[in-house]
This record gives structure tokens, C-alpha cells and sequence, in this order.
């Protein structure tokens, strides 16, 4: 069994971050990425919002520059999944990968949220080439274009308006007669008028040859079966954290993300959380790395206090 002072569990932003200052406060952190390093941004082509890069840059590289930065101060990674955690006894912690068991005087979890998917076809083949799930880091892209947003939360209406300041219209195609978002948005994107409502219906395909150019959609009331010509399919039926290793173990909200205080401590003393796994409402690249910083800045004070740093 591996002893270490910090665990990180999760290699996006926050995970970064997080082991950029668990590093240079001497703690050795190791992080232990996931399947991939990086998280959601590193499957996102560019990045225009993230400070310092007036010129934009992509998920990949700004990912790569974060993990070389930590590991120039000593942050060590593990391409390897945390499949079993026991915070039950305290620190030390126990962690299991696939490949190795682990104790952890702290741990910062930074494993994220997954947007919920269609699960129709052509969904996951026109990912960045067409399909989204971030207007904030795609809409630029749809300029003068139309574009879908499906869902009625007040993602989809938040997300949908922003991508008025681009699209020529915006259709949000939603599977009932009524919006989950509350009034305020609702009342918003109802008087925009580049927005309309498309009401009871699915989508049930994406089409496009190389890029997205249609929708087949079907009216989930009468079953009428249409196909609407779109350049941008955004979808926003609701993100779920990646938190189901820690259930009955960490307390969550009722959308089982991460509950933490204001020092990104969770439910147990020694265990701090950042990113989307606790954050369901800014979701940027910016706030996540944000958040990383205070979970480490927390957890060397708190092993301070333990006298384990
Ligand atoms: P949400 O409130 O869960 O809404 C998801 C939407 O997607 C619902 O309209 C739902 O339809 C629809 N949907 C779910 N599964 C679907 C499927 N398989 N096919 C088609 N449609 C599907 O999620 P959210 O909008 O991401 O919001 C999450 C939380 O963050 C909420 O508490 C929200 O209030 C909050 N939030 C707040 C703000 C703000 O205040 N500015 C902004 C964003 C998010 P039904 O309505 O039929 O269930």
C-alpha cells in the first residue's frame, strides 16, 4: 500500500490546480487522473475564455500546460481510475485503483460532472463538429448561423439566449408544453425574438455529412416525425456529477453533487472537493481552477493543524 500526504482524484482544472499549489507547498500531491487527463475541457477545441490567452488556445494544450506546470513543482501523475474509497475511519484515507491501493492523509476530489446525453444517433459522432454541450465555448462559432438547443431548464434558456449574441435564430426544442426554467429566463427568452419554442418533441437523430445539418425530430403528443435543417445542435438536458464513488459516504444535494463549506472542505474533515463535483451553476474552466486553488490552500492548512504536513 502507497502512503501519501494529498491524493487528488480527478486531472481537469481543478485537479490541476489543486496540485499546482499542494505542490509548491511541498506536500508531493499525487493526482490520479481518471481514463483521461483533463477532464471535459480536454475534449474542447478552443478556449477563448480562459485568462491570459488573448489569442485564444485549445482544451488540449491549456490542459498540458497546466499538468507540466504542476509537475515542475514536483505533483506526480497517475493515468489510472480511483474504483473504491473508504473515508469512513478518518485520515489516513483508503483509495483503490486498478493498479494499486493507496492511504492519503488528504484528499481533493476533483473528478467534474458529465453532461446527460441524447443517446440518439449521430449525437456522439458530430461532437465539435456540430454538437455541443458549452455555448460559452462554442456559440462564437455559430455566428450568423441556426442553431438548436434542446432541453427547458434554465440551462437550456441561460445557455440559448447566449447564443442569441451569435446564432440568427434559436430554436429550443423541448419535450413538454411547459419549461422547467423559472419565470425570469422563461420570460427573457420568450420575448427574445430570435428565440422560438418548439414544444413536445424530441430529437430522435442528428444528421450531417462531416458537419451537422439537420434534426429529425418527433412531436412526443401526436408522433409526427419532421426533419429541421440546423447548423448547431446544443444540448442541455441537465449535467450529473461524477460522484458515485463517494455515495453514502459524502453528504450531496438533492442532485447528488458534492456538498462543501467555504473552505471546500465535504462532510469529512480532511477530504475537500472542487470543480463541478461541487459546482452546478458557473461550470468554467476559470472558477474550476479557482476552486482547486482554495481546496489546496485547505488542505495544507488542515494537515498543518493535524500536524501532517
Ligand atoms: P434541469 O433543470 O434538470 O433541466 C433539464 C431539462 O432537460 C428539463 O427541461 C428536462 O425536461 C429536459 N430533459 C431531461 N432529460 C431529457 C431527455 N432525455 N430528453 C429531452 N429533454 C430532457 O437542468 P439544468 O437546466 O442544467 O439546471 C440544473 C440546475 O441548475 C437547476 O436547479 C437549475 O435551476 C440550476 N441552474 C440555474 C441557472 C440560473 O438560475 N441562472 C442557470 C442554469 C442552471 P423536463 O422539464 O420535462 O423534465
Amino acid at each position: 500500500m502507497q502512503k501519501e500526504k494529498v491524493i487528488i482524484i480527478g486531472s481537469g482544472p481543478a485537479g490541476l490546480t489543486a496540485a499546482l499549489y499542494t505542490a509548491r507547498a511541498n506536500l508531493n500531491p499525487l493526482i490520479i487522473t481518471g481514463n483521461e487527463i483533463g477532464g471535459q475541457v480536454a475534449i474542447t477545441n478552443d478556449v477563448e475564455n480562459y485568462p491570459a490567452f488573448p489569442e485564444g488556445t485549445t482544451g488540449p494544450e491549456l490542459v498540458d500546460l497546466m499538468r507540466r506546470q504542476a509537475e515542475k513543482f514536483g505533483a506526480r501523475t497517475e493515468i489510472d481510475e480511483v474504483i473504491e474509497v473508504d473515508f469512513t475511519k478518518g485520515s489516513p484515507f483508503f483509495l483503490k485503483t486498478h493498479g494499486d491501493e493507496y492511504q492519503a492523509d488528504a484528499v481533493i476530489i476533483t473528478t467534474g460532472a458529465s453532461p446527460t446525453r441524447m443517446g440518439v444517433p449521430g449525437e456522439d459522432e458530430f461532437i465539435g463538429r456540430g454538437v455541443s454541450f458549452c455555448a460559452t465555448c462554442d456559440g462564437f462559432f455559430f455566428r450568423g448561423k441556426d442553431v438548436v438547443v434542446v432541453g427547458g431548464g434554465d440551462s437550456a434558456l441561460e445557455e440559448g439566449l447566449f447564443l442569441t449574441k451569435f446564432a440568427n435564430q434559436v430554436r429550443v426544442i423541448h419535450r413538454r408544453d411547459k419549461l422547467r426554467a423559472g419565470p425570469t429566463l422563461a420570460e427573457r427568452a420568450q420575448k427574445n425574438e430570435k428565440v422560438s419554442f418548439i414544444w413536445d418533441t424530441v430529437v430522435e437523430e442528428v444528421v450531417g455529412n462531416g458537419a451537422v445539418e439537420a434534426v429529425t425530430l418527433k412531436n412526443v403528443k401526436t408522433g409526427a416525425q419532421d426533419k429541421l435543417a440546423t447548423d448547431g445542435v446544443f444540448i442541455y438536458i441537465g449535467h450529473y456529477p461524477n460522484t458515485w464513488l463517494f455515495e453514502g459516504q459524502l453528504k450531496m444535494d438533492d442532485h447528488k453533487y458534492l456538498v462543501t463549506d467555504d473552505t471546500m472542505m465535504t462532510s469529512v474533515p480532511g477530504v475537500f472537493a472542487a470543480g463541478e463535483v461541487q459546482d452546478p451553476v458557473f461550470r468554467q474552466v476559470v472558477s474550476s481552477a479557482g476552486q482547486g486553488c482554495q481546496a489546496a490552500i485547505s488542505a495544507e492548512r488542515w494537515l498543518a493543524v493535524q500536524g501532517l504536513d
